[in-house]
C-alpha cells in the first residue's frame, strides 16, 4: 500500500539517501520500505532554511507505477489546423494524435536551429526578423523562454500531464517534483524538436515559414485559410494559438469583422540586480550556497488603486531583446538550467486596463498603448535594439544615470530619464512601488540595480472571445481561440493545457456530431 510522508530536511542532506531513510524510519516507525521523492520546496522564512520534502512510501522492493503521459493512436479522417507552434500549438498537436485526429500545424517562423541565427542578429546586428525572433518560430515564445514551469492552474491532473509530457520528451524528471520547476533556455530547444519529430512520425504535419494571412468566412464558419498571402486551404476545425505578439492576427480578425475585446495587461520595466544581493536577502545572508538554488522573489503592492508586481523573475538570468518588429524595443528574461549568471532580473509592471483610456470599448486600446510605449523607448535609445535604461535609485530620485554596473542585455543600453520616457500612468506608480519594495527587501532601491525598458509583452492586450463550454468563437463555430494570444493562458504550462483543452472541446463536438 502506498503512503505519503512529509518531513523537513536541511538543504545539505537533500541528496543523502541514507540520511533521508533514517529520518523516514523515525517518522513512520519501521524500516522495511522503499521511498521515492514526490514533492520538494524550500522553506526560507526562518534563518534555519529547510527543505519541505514529501515522499511516496512503498513496500520494500516495490517501484511506483510508471505513467505514460503521451500515447498516439492510429489516425482517423478528422483534421485540425493549428496555427502557431508555441507550447499551446505543440501540445494541441500531441493531444490530437492521442485522439486519432490529424494535426496540421502552421508556423510563421523557422525551426529551432534556423531561429538561432535570427536571435544572434538581434543581439549583434540590432536587426529583428519579423517572422523569426524571441517570440516567433518553432516552440513559440516558449523555446527561448526561461522555462519556469509553474502555473496558478488548480487542475492538478492537467498540470501533471503537461509536466509528464515534457519529461517524456527529454526534460529532467525533477520538474515533476519541484514546487517551482525550471527547465532552462539551454535545454528547451531539444525538447521542442523531439515533440515536433514525434508529431510528424505519428502522421501529423508541421510546416515552417507558413503564416496564416487571411480567412474566408461563410455562414458562421471558416471555410478556407490562406498561407503566405498566396495559397488557400480548406479547413475542418481551426485552433488559433498565435501568441500575444501576433498583432497582424488581431488586425486580420478585426478586418474580417470577427469579434474582439480589449484586455487588461501589465507594463513596466525589467530590473536587474546582482544575484548575490537577492540570495543575501532571501536566504538570510547565505550567499552562493552550494546547497541552495539562486534565490528569487515575488513582490506586489497597490499604488493608487492599481497593482504593481514582479513578473517572470529570472534568478541567474539574462535580459533578452524580445521585439517582434523593427521600430520597437521589448525586454523579457531567460536563464540557463543552472541559473549561474551573476545577475537576476525581473519585470516590475503596472496593471493596465481599458478603463485607463478615453475609449475603453476599442478592442485595440491597450494594444495601441503597448505599441506607443515600445516605440517611445526605441526612439529614446537611438532607434536600434538598445534599450533606454536608468539605475534604480536614480529613477526614484529623477536623475539621469552617469554610469552603470554591467548589464546582461546584449544589444546595449542608453542612459535616459525613464520618468520622461514612460507614461506617467506607469512611471509614477513604479516609483512609489519601488519605495514600498525597498521596505520589504532592504536595499532593493540601489544604483547597483538597472532598469531596462519596457517590459510590455506580459500578456495579450486583446481578447479573442470564446464560449465557455464549447471553446468556439461566438461567431465562428470552427474557430477555437487558444492560449496566451487569445487571453486564456499566461505562461508555458497554462498555454500547453489550453492547447490540449481546445482539442478535447473539438473531440466532444466531433463525437457529438457522430453520435
Ligand atoms: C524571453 C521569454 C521568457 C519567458 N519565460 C517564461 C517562463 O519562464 N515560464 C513561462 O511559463 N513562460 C515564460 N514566457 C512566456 C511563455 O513563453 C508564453 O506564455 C508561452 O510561450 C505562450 O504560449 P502560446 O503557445 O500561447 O504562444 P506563443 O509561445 O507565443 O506561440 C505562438 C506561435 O504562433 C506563431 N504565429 C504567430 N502568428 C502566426 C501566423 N499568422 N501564422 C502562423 N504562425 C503564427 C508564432 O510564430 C509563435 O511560434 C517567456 C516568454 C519570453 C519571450
Amino acid at each position: 500500500m502506498e503512503e505519503i510522508v512529509q518531513i523537513q530536511l536541511p538543504p545539505e542532506e537533500v541528496a543523502n539517501d541514507a540520511y533521508i531513510r533514517s529520518q523516514l524510519e523515525r517518522k513512520i516507525g519501521r524500516n522495511n520500505f522503499s521511498f521515492f521523492w514526490k514533492k520538494r520546496s524550500i522553506d526560507a522564512r526562518k534563518r534555519n532554511i529547510l527543505i519541505n520534502a514529501t515522499f511516496t512510501i512503498l513496500p520494500e522492493g516495490k517501484q511506483p507505477e510508471k505513467k505514460i503521459f503521451f500515447q498516439a493512436q492510429a489516425l482517423g479522417s478528422q483534421t485540425v489546423h493549428i496555427i502557431g507552434a508555441g507550447p499551446a500549438g505543440l501540445f494541441a498537436a500531441l493531444r490530437c494524435l492521442e485522439l486519432g485526429i490529424k494535426p496540421i500545424v502552421w508556423e510563421r517562423g523557422k525551426d529551432v536551429r534556423a531561429r538561432r541565427r535570427d536571435l544572434a542578429d538581434i543581439n549583434k546586428k540590432q536587426v529583428v526578423n519579423p517572422e523569426s525572433n524571441y517570440c516567433f518560430g518553432e516552440g513559440g515564445a516558449g523555446t527561448y523562454s526561461d522555462g519556469k514551469l509553474y502555473t496558478r492552474s488548480k487542475k492538478r491532473g492537467d498540470v501533471e500531464k503537461s509536466l509528464g509530457i515534457f519529461v517524456q520528451f527529454g526534460a529532467e524528471a525533477d520538474i515533476q517534483i519541484d514546487a517551482h520547476p525550471h527547465i532552462g533556455t539551454n535545454k528547451l530547444p531539444k525538447i521542442i524538436v523531439a515533440m515536433r519529430e514525434e508529431i510528424i512520425k505519428q502522421g501529423g504535419e508541421v510546416l515552417f515559414d507558413t503564416k496564416l494571412t487571411d480567412l474566408r468566412i461563410e455562414k458562421g464558419r471558416i471555410e478556407e485559410i490562406q498561407k503566405n498571402d498566396t495559397e488557400w486551404e480548406k479547413v475542418d476545425q481551426v485552433i488559433l494559438a498565435t501568441g500575444h505578439s501576433a498583432r497582424d492576427i488581431f488586425e486580420l480578425l478585426h478586418a474580417r469583422k470577427v469579434l474582439l475585446y480589449p484586455k487588461p495587461f501589465a507594463l513596466g520595466v525589467r530590473v536587474e540586480h546582482r544575484q548575490e544581493y537577492i540570495d543575501k536577502m532571501q536566504y538570510h545572508g547565505r550567499v552562493n550556497d552550494e546547497f541552495l538554488p539562486p534565490a528569487s522573489y515575488s513582490l506586489v503592492t497597490q499604488v493608487e488603486d492599481k497593482g504593481v508586481f514582479s513578473f517572470c523573475m529570472c534568478p541567474g538570468g539574462i535580459i533578452a531583446p524580445c521585439a517582434t518588429e523593427n521600430g520597437e524595443v521589448v525586454t523579457n528574461g531567460w536563464s540557463p538550467s543552472k541559473r549561474n549568471n551573476p545577475y537576476s532580473n525581473s519585470g516590475i509592471v503596472v496593471a493596465i486596463s481599458p478603463e485607463d483610456f478615453d475609449n475603453p470599448e476599442d478592442p485595440f486600446v491597450c494594444l495601441d498603448f503597448q505599441k506607443k510605449v515600445e516605440k517611445a523607448c526605441w526612439e529614446a535609445a537611438g532607434k536600434s535594439q538598445k534599450v533606454p535604461a536608468q539605475c534604480l535609485k536614480d529613477f526614484v530620485d529623477g536623475k539621469v544615470s552617469k554610469s552603470f554596473p554591467r548589464s546582461s542585455y546584449q544589444p546595449g543600453i542608453v542612459s535616459v530619464d525613464l520618468n520622461k520616457v514612460l507614461p506617467d500612468l506607469v512611471a509614477k506608480r513604479l516609483k512609489k512601488a519601488f519605495l514600498d519594495f525597498d521596505k520589504k527587501m532592504k536595499g532593493f532601491v540601489t544604483n547597483d540595480a538597472v532598469l531596462h525598458a519596457p517590459e510590455s509583452r506580459t500578456s495579450s492586450p486583446v481578447q479573442i472571445p470564446r464560449e465557455r463550454e464549447t471553446f468556439q468563437h461566438p461567431q465562428l463555430t470552427n474557430l477555437y481561440p487558444c492560449a496566451e494570444g487569445a487571453g486564456y493562458a499566461g505562461g508555458i504550462i497554462s498555454a500547453a493545457i489550453d492547447g490540449m483543452n481546445c482539442v478535447d472541446a473539438i473531440q466532444s463536438k466531433i463525437s457529438g456530431e457522430l453520435g
